[in-house]
């Protein structure tokens, strides 16, 4: 039962924050769960919370900026649950700089994980999605993608990249009923949020970051920042049946921040 009952999902990023939230979130609502992380014992630990609360999941260690990886995650999905229905490519890394100073070290590093890597995502799944002639595809974009935050030029570009990306793959595979949409989250507290307060320079190593996420509170209309639960919430309902003529779209979750 659930809203995902009978569905098989593939979350990157799994391991933590909201890739963490959105697996647990969608094994809750019946779905069985590829758990996808870099890091095998988030994913792990990830996996053992889903069938400690009687869900499916399969632990994948895997880099999605590696096309062979990307290749095997999708591989060992399918041995493990014979289909795949919903794939949220969420995984990513915070990067610093503005475009005169950041390095082409961080770029490559960003776009490849980022851009690249949500590509790859679901480079492989798509074959199969198309003969089954359904699927739901959610892209992980930012706020960050549609304006303008300074110090994270890499990670803005990426992001920005993913929307048209989701465009694009919406308008190619519409005929084929496979839906994709992305999100813009807006800032939600997770160690992707901390590490980038202290690589911009916005806070030193040992500040108390609760105190920074109060002052950032204030510049969005609902004033608070997100919860990792908020954003699940709008990945359950892109990848349920719920948004079945739904393609193509740009969903912020964001308490209103980019509307100013
Ligand atoms: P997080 O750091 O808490 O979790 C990211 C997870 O991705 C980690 O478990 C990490 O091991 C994994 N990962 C990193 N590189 C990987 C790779 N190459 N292959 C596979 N897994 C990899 O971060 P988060 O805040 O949960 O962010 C998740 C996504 O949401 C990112 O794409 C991020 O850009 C986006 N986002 C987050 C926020 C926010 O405020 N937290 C806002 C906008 C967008």
């Amino acid at each position: 039962t659930g809203r995902l009952a009978g569905k098989i999902a593939l979350v990157t990023g799994a391991g933590s924050g909201l890739g963490r939230a959105s697996a647990l979130r969608f094994a809750a609502e019946g779905a069985a769960v590829a758990v996808v992380d870099l890091d095998p014992t988030a994913a792990e630990s990830v996996t053992t919370e889903i069938t400690t609360a009687g869900g499916h999941a399969l632990p994948v260690t895997a880099n999605v900026s590696s096309d062979a990886d990307s290749r095997r995650m999708i591989a060992e999905t399918l041995a493990e649950f014979d289909r795949l229905d919903i794939v949220f490519a969420n995984a990513g890394i915070n990067g610093a700089g503005n475009a005169a100073d950041t390095t082409e070290y961080e770029w490559d590093r960003v776009i490849a994980i980022n851009l690249k890597g949500v590509w790859l995502t679901s480079k492989y799944a798509l074959p199969h999605m198309i003969e089954r002639r359904t699927g739901s595809i959610i892209n992980q974009a930012s706020m960050g993608g549609l304006i303008g935050l300074p110090g994270i030029f890499p990670y803005t570009a990426a992001k920005g990249g993913v929307i048209a990306m989701t465009k694009q793959m919406a308008v190619t595979y519409g005929p084929d009923n496979v839906r994709v949409n992305a999100i813009c989250p807006g800032t939600i507290p997770t160690p992707l949020v901390y590490r980038s307060r202290v690589d911009r320079g916005a806070a030193a190593p040992n500040t108390d970051q609760a105190v920074l996420d109060a002052d950032a509170a204030a510049r969005f209309p609902l004033r608070r920042l997100g919860s990792p639960d908020d954003l699940a919430a709008t990945a359950l309902f892109l990848a349920s049946d719920e948004a079945n003529w739904i393609t193509g779209g740009i969903y912020t979750v964001d308490g209103g921040r980019s509307a100013f």
